[in-house]
């Protein structure tokens, strides 16, 4: 049995399904199948920290963001999801705990009012009216960006996947890619039930992207780590907005209903297990109430932990790979907020060979290049 496809994206999370709907979008003519060896929302998408934000060092994530945030804020009518995603714009704080971390933020600020994203440079004291809760020391400045915030995930997956459906997208779960073979001008894939026949296939399973890749000779330098998440019980609404701490890994948010959502990035080793490592939660909750003091008082709910894709700059990978019409969509740990615009990128580059958004120098080319723009304002 043999099933034909004009593009086969393999890894139905947000990326995946960012890129089937563009093409779709974009072509209407064009068959597009995804297959997931998972189920729904088996992946990373599913176990992020829900944040997104605008503030970043370098102008193509900064202008990913900012394409992506238009679709966020009118994801209702953009993906006729009457529900909504949950979208709520309260903005960001990044504290810069040390004074280097203070120089990445102004050089941040000059690059963000440049492309015309809002952001505010605040000084130590203005950081801390900001937020009156920061433990007071070791506050050198803040940049806060009121566009950013944070949106549900599955709502947020569901709202593309309906889409992707609605465009007559094929989405296919619990269907595991065996193996990638280039034949004539396309590939065949062979996976666990029947084999699919496809001209183009874009490989969007992120940290495990060199799974498929190595057999057939693409080298691609990206590796996994994991990545742990809290959260608490409700407790008082204390904090109007969401808090990063770049320069020790903290992320802090708390929701309407009270709870809290917190993220710490430790040195975890690289692992396929999805376990949390030991310690993990002893370390996430002394750095935040070390910078938080009133969250001694919150109860922790649960933890859950996921992995994450790592590229040697912290960059995404969009572009195509050494073989033709072979192409890869890799998030490096920013994959749900940047996705809408990573999705109508790579169907850009998927239907005419190029791009000129910025973001082309992520092409996995770089790699042998060695052009590699590290982001400076990663948690
Ligand atoms: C704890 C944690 C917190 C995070 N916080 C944030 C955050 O606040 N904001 C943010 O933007 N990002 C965050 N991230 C990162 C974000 O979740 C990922 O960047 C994003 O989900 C990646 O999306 P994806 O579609 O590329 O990958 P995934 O969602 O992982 O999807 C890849 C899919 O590929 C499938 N697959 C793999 N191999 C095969 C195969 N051989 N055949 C078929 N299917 C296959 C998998 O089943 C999987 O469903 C966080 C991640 C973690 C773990």
């Amino acid at each position: 049995m043999m099933q034909t496809a004009d593009v086969a994206i393999i890894g139905g999370g947000a990326v995946g399904l960012a890129c089937a709907r563009s093409l779709k979008q974009r072509d209407p003519s064009l068959s597009v199948l995804v297959i997931d060896k998972g189920d729904f929302a088996s992946g990373g998408s599913g176990r992020n920290g829900s944040a997104f934000r605008t503030l970043w060092s370098r102008d193509f994530n900064i202008l990913l963001s900012k394409e992506s945030l238009d679709v966020f804020r009118n994801a209702e009518e953009e993906f006729s999801y009457p529900r909504g995603i949950d979208f709520k714009e309260d903005g960001y704080l990044l504290v810069a705990t040390d004074q280097s971390m203070l120089t990445k933020l102004e050089s941040s600020s000059a690059t963000l009012e440049r492309l015309g994203v809002k952001s505010e440079l605040l000084s130590a004291d203005e950081t801390r009216d900001r937020c009156r809760h920061l433990a007071p020391e070791n506050i050198h400045g803040g940049l806060f960006g009121p566009e950013c915030g944070t949106l549900s995930p599955f709502r947020y997956l569901d709202a593309l996947l309906t889409s992707c459906r609605d465009l007559g997208v094929q989405v296919d779960y619990l269907r595991n890619v065996l193996k990638i073979e280039p034949s004539g001008q396309g590939f065949v894939l062979d996976t666990a039930t029947e084999q699919v026949n496809a001209a183009k296939v874009i490989v969007c399973t992120d940290f495990d992207a060199p799974d498929l890749l190595e057999p057939i000779g693409i080298d691609l330098p990206v590796t996994k780590q994991r990545k742990a998440a809290m959260v608490t019980e409700p407790t008082q609404v204390i904090l109007n907005t969401s808090i990063g701490f770049p320069a020790d890994g903290l992320f802090v948010k708390q929701l309407e209903r009270g709870n809290l959502i917190l993220t710490l990035t430790t040195e975890m080793a690289n692992t396929a297990s999805d376990v949390t490592a030991p310690g993990w939660l002893h370390a996430c909750a002394s750095k935040a109430v070390e910078k938080l003091p009133f969250l001694a008082d919150a109860a922790v709910l649960r933890c859950w932990t996921g992995l994450i894709s790592k590229t040697p700059d912290m960059q995404a990978v969009m572009g195509e790979t050494d073989c033709p019409n072979l192409y890869v969509a890799v998030s490096a740990y920013k994959g749900i907020m940047l996705s809408p615009a990573m999705g109508r990128v790579m169907s850009e580059i998927v239907l005419t060979g190029t791009t000129n958004h910025p973001s082309k120098v992520l092409a996995p080319s770089r790699f042998r290049t060695g052009k590699l723009e590290g982001e400076l304002l990663t948690i």
